[in-house]
């Protein structure tokens, strides 16, 4: 039997281990320090995090989504899905693991694409958990269609110039290092025009206009910023990969992205499921629990029956990656998650804090918070529209036309079919008595 949907043992234990070590050793970073994931190590917190990414380590778990040519054990997808769904109940845990997004992304470009000078100075320190990264592609007057971009880099000696703007760059106020996609030969198409550069952030000319946060943060507490590249001079030698390869480069990056947020979905779903189903057996109103009220076992069995299928097609198509090691056969499904990934945050999460009442929608649980998840998810790294527009075309690939006026399962023809196969067959039984 080829289908086997069991763990190996030794790989469980060091899942059984990571649910332990999150949910007591780095939760409480969670509670105490959210919103500080993504600055520089103070002192404060250095003494406190240093030794949890040190045990991460010793576990043979540190940055998992690496292969071995990089420093990672070559886990694949398949495990690295188990893994998330326990990271992605903690803000912190990725931190910690080694897996944030959008370091892995900016890691895997600079793997695949980076000459060894560039590897050196931009993806060791990134493996090595010590700087972040920033990916500076969406500008403010377009996002999801590239082709649109404006953002300039013209060669003049041994440098390039960029100057555009680039909006929602996420972390780029704490970042060491962008990568920035602009347009370098404005004469072809995009797909061919376009080059994606990594600049220093302390170079001249990076201007961060302001950081952008989400609904719900502080005006001047986002992390996606608003920049403005002034006459920004980088050496030649900058360039990722070569002039033309930024929509290759930014397809490797976001087919890996997109699984990693949706294998992180099925986290905050069952966490939604969990809370859910404690709450439905604790409280009681009109002389029964709960979870007695039919409506509640509907959302309850809702909830568990979704989850289920979108948790089998995120581990499908994280099995798909490891098998065909190529993300573009992997892609009708790699979009489809990334379609169904805010709907199901969407609708979990709501029948949870639903269930609550009115704690359920309070700053006193994390249901609201996790709700907000929806609308970022259906845009983030591309519009819930534009990835069923992929699934739609790579589905229809294994269709033709119908060869005549009627469509080939039309009644009447095929009834005449079966009329002329069991003449035959009749015809061939008398012949043979
Ligand atoms: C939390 C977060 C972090 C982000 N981080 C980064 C980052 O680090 N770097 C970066 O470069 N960008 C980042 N982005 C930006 C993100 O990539 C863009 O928001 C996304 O590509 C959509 O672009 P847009 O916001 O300009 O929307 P638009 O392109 O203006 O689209 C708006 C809406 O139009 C509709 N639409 C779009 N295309 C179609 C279509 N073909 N058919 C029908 N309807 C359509 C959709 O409903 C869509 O939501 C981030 C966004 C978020 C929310």
């Amino acid at each position: 039997m080829a289908r086997d949907f069991s763990t190996e043992p030794d790989f469980q234990e060091k899942l059984d281990w990571s649910r332990t070590f999150v949910a007591e050793r780095i939760e409480p970073l969670d509670l105490l320090y959210g919103g500080r994931e993504f600055h520089p190590l103070d002192d404060e917190l250095r003494p406190i995090v240093d030794p949890l990414k040190q045990q991460v380590r010793d576990q043979g778990l540190w940055a998992c989504h690496l292969g071995p040519e990089l420093g990672g054990h070559g886990y694949g997808q398949l495990k690295l899905a188990l893994m998330n769904e326990i990271l992605g109940l903690s803000s912190w845990a990725p931190i910690v693991f080694g897996t944030q997004a959008p370091d892995t992304g900016n890691a895997e470009i600079i793997a695949h694409y980076g000459t060894p000078e560039q590897k050196d100075r931009y993806l060791q320190p990134l493996l090595d958990g010590e700087v972040f990264s920033c990916y500076s592609m969406t500008e403010p007057q377009a996002g999801s269609d590239p082709k649109q971009f404006t953002t300039r880099a013209v060669r003049d000696g041994d440098e390039y110039v960029i100057n555009g703007w680039k909006f929602f760059s996420s972390n780029a106020r704490t970042a060491a290092f962008l990568i920035v996609m602009a347009v370098t030969d404005p004469d072809v198409s995009a797909y061919a025009g376009m080059s994606m550069f990594l600049v220093p952030s302390d170079t001249p000319g990076v201007d961060i206009v302001r950081n952008v946060g989400l609904a719900g943060e502080a005006p001047d507490e986002g992390m996606h910023a608003l920049i403005h590249y002034d006459n920004v001079r980088v050496p030649v030698d900058h360039l990722l990969g070569g002039e033309g390869q930024a929509f290759a480069i930014a397809q490797t990056r976001l087919g890996g992205g997109r699984v990693h947020h949706a294998m992180r979905a099925v986290a905050t779903c069952q966490k939604a499921l969990d809370l859910m189903c404690e709450r439905v057996l604790s409280r009681e109103t009109q002389g029964s629990l709960l979870a007695k009220k039919e409506f509640m076992q509907g959302d309850i069995a809702d909830s568990y029956a979704e989850l289920a299928q979108f948790r089998l097609l995120v581990l499908y198509t994280a099995w798909e990656i490891d098998t065909f090691k190529d993300y573009q056969r992997a892609r009708k499904n790699i979009a489809a998650i990334k379609v169904l990934t805010p709907k199901v945050i969407h609708d979990a999460v709501w029948r949870s804090m639903h269930a609550h009442g009115a704690l359920g929608v309070s700053n006193e649980m994390p249901l609201a918070r996790m709700w907000s998840l929806a609308p970022v998810m259906a845009v983030v790294d591309g519009p819930t529209e534009v990835h069923k527009i992929t699934v739609a075309r790579e589905v229809l690939k294994g269709y033709r036309p119908s060869p005549g006026l009627w469509p080939t399962a039309h009644l009447p023809e095929k009834r005449e079919e079966a009329r002329a196969k069991i003449a035959a067959s009749v015809e061939h039984l008398v012949g043979n008595a």
